[in-house]
């Protein structure tokens, strides 16, 4: 740290991303991107024309995206704001709506810690029950935001479509924030609860299921008035949030239905693989709706499992010192990806007994 930083830039502890090695082909499977590549019909977007236009600034509005996106969900386009990857509008949200006291799990994305500290925002975390279900209860009449992955990050577990609108109708006077980082591998979507509730915010991302983490595009999905609040927020720190190329290769991932909805599905089969194959091997799995898996076996604890995976050229992660640092998080990778990580798995395991 220089002696220039500020007090909470030498208070702050940083998000810590997943490792992006360059050193070696590694097997990913450590931060829950997208095994298959991103759509060859949003590629066509990126023409010579494109590439030379860079010259100028991006559409601050990102308007052919926001109306892709409000007509793929059948919303208005003051419905929607276009982000730097979800991480930023969670960012807008926290800057926009949790001065005032926030809470969430004690068991989620760790991003949320970091901007409640980097935003002074009170952060109250609700203790997931002790097979790390969400109780809907402990979040009614909060008097404060709310925050929540669904499906929760790091478990992979969803509440439900009917725990989720509990929570959302017993706040009316408090914005619910959900993050749908993995929503598309559930069976359930909060963006149609836009039209009846106006507390809630539905935080969005083609880094996942859309194949487009390195892009970084994520938007938000809300009544216009909320809109509003974070478009205040965006122009208050950066206009020109999403580039050209980013906007355009979303814009044709979204287009692109089909091929959304085929990785989509060979994402799913490949999960139920790969819980199946390692309960065969004696571990604990949580019940995912998203695109990894959280797991846990009395053979190894997680972080050796994680590093000797590593030396055998796959990477998973794992979360050291809290409720869930006996397990290892492994997102789902292609078929082939899933039968190598279950081949290892198990030949470490047995070594180790
Ligand atoms: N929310 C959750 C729950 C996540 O796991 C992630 C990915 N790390 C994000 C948001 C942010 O994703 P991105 O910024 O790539 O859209």
């Amino acid at each position: 740290m220089s002696e220039f930083a500020c007090g909470k830039i030498n208070d702050i502890v940083p998000y810590v991303p997943g490792e992006q090695p360059r050193d070696r082909c590694y097997i990913k499977l450590n931060t829950n991107e997208n095994p298959y590549y991103s759509s060859e019909r949003a590629r066509a977007y990126i023409t010579e024309r494109v590439l030379k236009d860079l010259r100028l600034y991006s559409d601050p509005g990102c308007g052919p995206l926001v109306r892709a996106i409000a007509q793929y969900y059948g919303v208005e386009e003051q419905n929607v704001l276009v982000t730097n990857g979800s991480d930023e509008a969670l960012a807008f949200c926290f800057q926009a709506y949790a001065k005032d006291g926030v809470c969430f799990a004690d068991v989620t994305y760790g991003f949320y810690d970091v901007f409640a500290h980097m935003y002074d925002c009170p952060a109250e975390h609700i203790a997931l029950r002790d097979d790390f279900t969400i109780d809907p209860a402990d979040y009614f009449a909060k008097g404060k935001t709310i925050v929540v992955a669904e499906p929760n990050a790091q478990t992979g577990i969803a509440m439900g479509a009917d725990a989720l609108r509990s929570i959302i109708a017993n706040n009316p006077r408090n914005i619910v924030v959900v993050d749908q980082a993995y929503a598309d591998f559930s069976v359930h979507n909060a963006i149609p609860l836009i039209k009846e509730f106006k507390n809630l915010v539905v935080v969005n991302t083609f880094s996942k299921s859309r194949s487009l983490a390195g892009a970084r595009v994520g938007y938000v999905i809300a009544d216009a008035a909320l809109i509003a609040d974070l478009n205040k927020v965006k122009y208050s720190f950066h206009p020109y949030n999403v580039n050209t190329v980013s906007m355009l290769l979303a814009k044709g991932a979204i287009e692109d239905d089909d091929y959304f909805k085929s990785t989509v599905a060979k994402i799913k089969a490949a999960r139920e693989k790969l819980a199946r194959g390692l309960k065969g091997m004696g571990f604990d799995v949580l019940p995912s709706s998203a695109n990894f898996v959280l797991a846990r076996t009395s053979a190894v604890d997680g972080g050796k499992l994680c590093g000797r995976l590593k030396s055998q050229g796959i990477l998973v992660r794992h979360f050291p010192g809290g409720r869930i640092d006996d397990y290892v998080r492994i997102t789902v990778g292609t078929d082939e990806e899933v039968c190598k990580l279950l081949e290892t798995v198990k030949k470490i395991t047995e070594s180790a007994e």
